[in-house]
């Protein structure tokens, strides 16, 4: 049965994934369809991520893996080529480079450019770009308005929520802290200019990415000063490495979603050892596992979803997000140098020292900054989301939480189920709002599948749900 096209499409957020999905739709549709992409704070396109200015950041996927469309694999190493620096770098190099995440924003903005803000005349698809936030939403008859924060509203009849990560979750003491110059709650709004002019000291609490992000920022402006970086564990990313053929995982014969949290452990494990006695890494075992995760994940019971998230979540991010090397070698050279200080420590609470914030750890330990980022990572418990339209929506019972209450609940072709278990006939949802369903959904690889399934079931031109999207392995061979 076929539904009428929807007209108006109006999508919240537009990082990559509202962009892609409205790009996606321009290439795909041929009804006339109005799209509006309403989206705050950052550049459109680039969101969080690639609206970075600094040459410095470097994406952490190799570029051949960084095409934003599904079906063109080679789409960014094609796009690179048209530019002066890299159209000389021979094909093997330039598959392995890890670009400034700032040129990969100029990619993003350049398929807006082109599908989006100068379509050609005959194009179905008009688009019109709202800078702002969404608010409120509330069903009408035919579909729903939009309230916006600088106000003004736009009517849509289907809506795409696309709104990206949630800032860091608050810490013991940090709400008295919110006006306080030294302490930074949100890690992605610019906090350069609050850095003590001459040394001092800065304390990152985390040792994910944006720790990274952080520390390659404070290199690159040449700041003097000691940086402290704390989590539970104290890992730090890892590196790519150069990987080693190893075909014997999956085991032929095993489809690794039949077998539930503890023999899937257990089979890693084996495989992790055997790679180390072979002297290769056993991360290895965690890339060749990606092709895999979304159905495993979706097979998993709610128990080992939530003690997958508990127990081991920490040692398979630091596996599965690693950096482009010369990024970690610009970890190890301010390690070595002393300028950066790893520990392992519990964060039991944060609070004003004057104009210092101190940080208190287990133990009885404490690290006291001139600047203090929550650089935690984006809050995962959905129903304490600082969203203002996410709270209203929640309110309303038109999106749900999933079992794991890390995301929304999605069906499989993304449309929104609510409160009443029924599919949405206004929203759908992408990107990392999709956690608790799919678990990887952060990355490029996943996201751009994700923005041209979103685009075909507005369209209602339904694909085989069950056919997952192979991702390329991130180690180099
Ligand atoms: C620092 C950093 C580096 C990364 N590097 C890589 C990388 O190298 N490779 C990779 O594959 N992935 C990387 N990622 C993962 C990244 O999250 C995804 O690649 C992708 O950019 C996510 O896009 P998104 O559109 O889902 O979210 P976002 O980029 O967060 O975009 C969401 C947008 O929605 C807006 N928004 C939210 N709520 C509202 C509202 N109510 N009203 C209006 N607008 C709203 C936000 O302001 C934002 O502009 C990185 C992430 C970060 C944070």
């Amino acid at each position: 049965m076929t539904t009428a096209q929807p007209e108006q499409i109006a999508i919240i957020g537009g990082g990559f994934s509202g962009t892609m999905t409205a790009v996606n739709l321009a290439r795909l549709s041929r009804q006339p369809l109005e799209i509006t992409i309403i989206n705050q704070r950052r550049p459109t396109a680039r969101g969080v991520a690639y609206g970075t200015r600094r040459m410095e950041h470097l994406l952490n996927v190799a570029a051949r893996n960084m095409s934003a469309f599904p079906d063109l694999p080679d789409h960014f190493l094609q796009w690179l080529r048209t530019r002066s620096e890299y159209d000389m770098v021979p094909e093997m190099e330039l598959r392995e480079r890890f670009i400034p995440r700032m040129i990969y924003g100029d990619y993003l903005r350049g398929l807006m450019q082109q599908y989006l803000q100068s379509p050609m005349e005959s194009a179905p698809v008009r688009t019109t770009f709202v800078e702002g936030e969404a608010l409120d939403i509330t069903p009408n008859g035919d579909g729903a308005t939009i309230r916006l924060a600088v106000g003004g509203r736009v009517e849509a009849e289907r809506i795409v929520l696309a709104t990206g990560n949630e800032p860091p979750a608050g810490l013991p003491g940090s709400e008295a802290l919110q006006a306080h110059a030294a302490w930074v709650g949100n890690p992605w709004q610019g906090w350069e200019n609050r850095l003590p002019q001459s040394g001092g000291t800065v304390v990152l609490l985390g040792t994910g990415l944006t720790t990274v992000d952080a520390v390659i920022t404070l290199r690159s402006m040449g700041w003097q000063g000691v940086v402290h970086a704390v989590s539970r564990n104290g890992w730090l990313p890892h590196a790519h490495f150069r990987g080693i053929e190893y075909p014997d995982f999956p085991p032929p014969g095993i489809d690794l979603a039949d077998l539930g949290l503890k023999k899937l452990l257990e089979l890693m494990e084996q495989h992790c050892a055997r790679l180390r006695e072979l002297g290769a890494n056993p991360a290895i075992i965690v890339d060749k596992m990606r092709p895999h995760t979304q159905r495993v994940w979706q097979r998993f019971t709610l128990e080992e979803r939530l003690e997958f998230a508990q127990r081991h979540a920490a040692r398979w991010n630091v596996l599965r997000h690693r950096i482009a090397p010369e990024i970690h070698a610009q970890l190890t050279t301010a390690q070595l140098t002393g300028q950066l200080q790893v520990h392992a420590g519990r964060i039991e609470g944060v609070k004003a020292e004057g104009n210092r914030v101190r940080v208190q750890l287990s133990g009885g330990k404490a690290l006291t900054g001139d600047l203090v980022i929550n650089a935690t990572g984006p809050n995962t418990k959905f129903t304490a989301t600082s969203s203002v339209l996410l709270q209203n929506l929640l309110r309303r019972g038109l999106v749900t939480p999933d079992e794991t209450e890390m995301g929304v609940r999605v069906d499989a072709d993304h449309t929104i189920i609510g409160r009443d278990g029924e599919r949405s006939s206004l929203f759908l949802a992408l990107g990392p709002l999709l956690r608790g369903t799919r678990w990887e959904t952060i990355a490029v690889p996943e996201l751009r599948g994700q923005a041209r399934r979103t685009a075909e079931a507005l369209l209602d031109q339904p694909r085989p749900v069950a056919v997952e999207e192979p991702v390329m392995m991130e180690y180099m061979i």
